[in-house]
């Protein structure tokens, strides 16, 4: 049977049980490139997330005194499992979430990379020490787990997303709650399956899936002391105020609207297949999706005139089938979106140089590859996220122009430029409002063991997941200054502990 034919069951996994939805409320899951429901997510409510901080409070004390050694060789397993069923993993993101094999692999092998990082985690919870601050004494400090945490995450990327929190947090010694976006629960499962094959404690991993009323259980339950959320702007700074009103360290990472700079002097070549990559793979359904095409000078004709080739071309078509190159949105609902963004950048003065409003095929919620030229900084299409296959054109006199209208903008998570001029790199660097940069490079994601740093109102909070920063999320210091009072060296400092029986 094709992967896409089966229908699946959404369990929760409380305690080390996985749970049916014991009659809750549900929502259905379906498979975008058909539209047909595969599956239906239970709709926890805030006592099912109470069992769960019980079953991880529980789960604890005992996981956090593990030597971390052993903490880590359960990732070092649970690495080489994720290999084993990497083909799996990468069929179960494209059925629930549509992007293609490519994408899909690439989802799950950035995952993997996070797994691997945290294997190191007896390197990366070492605290600092001085010796001898003054006379005999030391001054040192040590890393703790910080108990139960909690991750709340989107749909874009459903292995992905779980995977940038759960290896460092549990590695660091915390017992932790996933709750999976509910249009994109299949792949969270697969990874606590397997995270129990690994070998983890019950109870050290649960999966409480649902919406709103879980993630807020989670926001207000006292037993949880932090959260890391991924999802929409809106609910990332609900997600950072709400948790922190209710005591939580709260990171919050959201939308974005991400430029591309393209100077005269780019390799038009080269730079041309990966723009197009980074505006319409995954839909567009990315964080770090090129969204805005910003053209210096004299190079806007050519380039959107190749743009449009490329994007004319493209294989439209399920993610599950070979050569498909533009895959479906996420929802009917979301295509309605997109397609009110177009019609509005219509409306606004915007030219439509190429069209994706007619649906390309009969079932699925296919949106076709959309450019909207002439776009100004007024228009909604270029200040608000779209997380569509529509790519907005900018055309602009200078570098300088070209930076001005990126920092016009509240998000702050990426930014490319295309060019092969330093100066104009460095320019752009040390001027540009965004955490993530690109220099030739449209997707600009950090490697596993840097921070994915968005900044202004793509990031709530201080430190970011991934990297050192996310070590740092999950544990917290306790800074030790000691002396010892007797008499260094004499049979006596020896003697008196053993003789005083202790
Ligand atoms: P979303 O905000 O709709 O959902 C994210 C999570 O929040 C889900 O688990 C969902 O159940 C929950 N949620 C949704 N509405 C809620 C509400 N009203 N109250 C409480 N919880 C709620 O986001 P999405 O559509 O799943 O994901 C796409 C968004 O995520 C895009 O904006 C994208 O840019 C962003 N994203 C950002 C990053 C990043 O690193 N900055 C990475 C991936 C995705």
């Amino acid at each position: 049977m094709q992967i896409s034919e089966k229908s699946y069951e959404v369990r929760n996994l409380i305690g080390g049980s996985w749970e049916n939805g014991n009659g809750r409320e549900t929502e259905p899951v379906y498979d975008p490139a058909t539209g047909k429901v595969i599956g239906e997510t239970p709709l926890s409510t805030k006592e099912d997330v109470d069992r769960a901080v019980e079953a991880a409070k529980a789960a604890f004390p005992g996981w956090s005194s593990t030597p971390v050694i052993e903490r880590a060789r359960v990732f070092f397993r649970y690495k080489m499992l994720l290999e084993e069923h990497f083909e799996e993993l990468r069929d179960l993101v494209t059925l629930e979430n549509g992007k293609d094999a490519k994408d899909a692999g690439g989802e799950v092998r950035r995952g993997i990379e996070v797994v691997e990082f945290a294997c190191g985690m007896p390197s990366l919870l070492m605290g600092e020490s001085v010796r001898d601050v003054a006379r005999g004494i030391d001054n040192v400090s040590h890393r703790f787990p910080l108990g139960v945490v909690a991750a709340i995450t989107p749909f874009n990327f459903p292995c992905m997303v779980p995977l940038w929190t759960l290896p460092v947090a549990i590695a660091a010694g915390n017992a932790y709650i996933l709750k999976p976006s509910e249009r994109t629960p299949l792949s969270a499962i697969r990874l606590g399956e397997l995270l129990a094959e690994a070998g983890l404690p019950e109870g050290v991993f649960n999966i409480v899936n649902g919406a709103r009323d879980a993630v807020n259980g989670i926001l207000e339950h006292p037993g949880i002391e932090a959260v890391s959320f991924v999802g929409s702007q809106p609910v990332a700074e609900h997600v950072y105020r709400h948790g922190a009103a209710h005591g939580k360290r709260v990171q919050a990472l959201a939308g974005a609207k991400n430029s591309m700079i393209v100077m005269p002097d780019a390799v038009l070549e080269k730079a041309v297949p990966n723009i197009v990559s980074s505006a319409y793979g995954n839909a567009g359904e990315r964080c770090l999706a090129g969204s805005v095409l910003v053209a210096v000078g004299d190079v806007a004709d050519e380039v959107v005139g190749r743009i449009r080739e490329a994007a004319a071309a493209m294989k439209v078509g399920p993610g599950y089938e070979e050569g498909s190159e533009l895959t479906p949105v996420i929802r009917d609902s979301h295509r309605d979106k997109v397609r009110s963004y177009v019609d509005s950048a219509e409306e606004e003065g915007a030219s439509v140089v190429l069209d994706g409003r007619e649906p390309p095929r009969e079932e699925g919620f296919f949106f076709g590859p959309t450019i909207l030229d002439e776009v100004t900084g007024e228009m909604r299409v270029a200040r608000e996220e779209i997380f569509g296959p529509v790519l907005s054109v900018v055309r602009v006199g200078s570098l300088k122009e070209a930076v001005d209208f990126t920092n016009g903008s509240p998000f702050g998570n990426a930014c490319s430029i295309y060019t092969e001029n330093g100066a104009a790199v460095r320019y752009w660097r040390e001027n540009v409002e965004a955490g993530m940069l690109g220099v030739n490079v449209g997707v600009a994601a950090p490697m596993a063991f840097f921070p994915f740093n968005g900044i202004k109102d793509s990031f709530y909070g201080d430190l970011h997941a991934t990297g050192k920063d996310g070590v740092r999320f999950f544990t917290e210091n306790k800074v030790e200054i000691a002396r010892f009072l007797s008499e260094p060296g004499t049979a006596e400092a020896v003697k008196r502990p053993t003789e005083s029986g202790a």
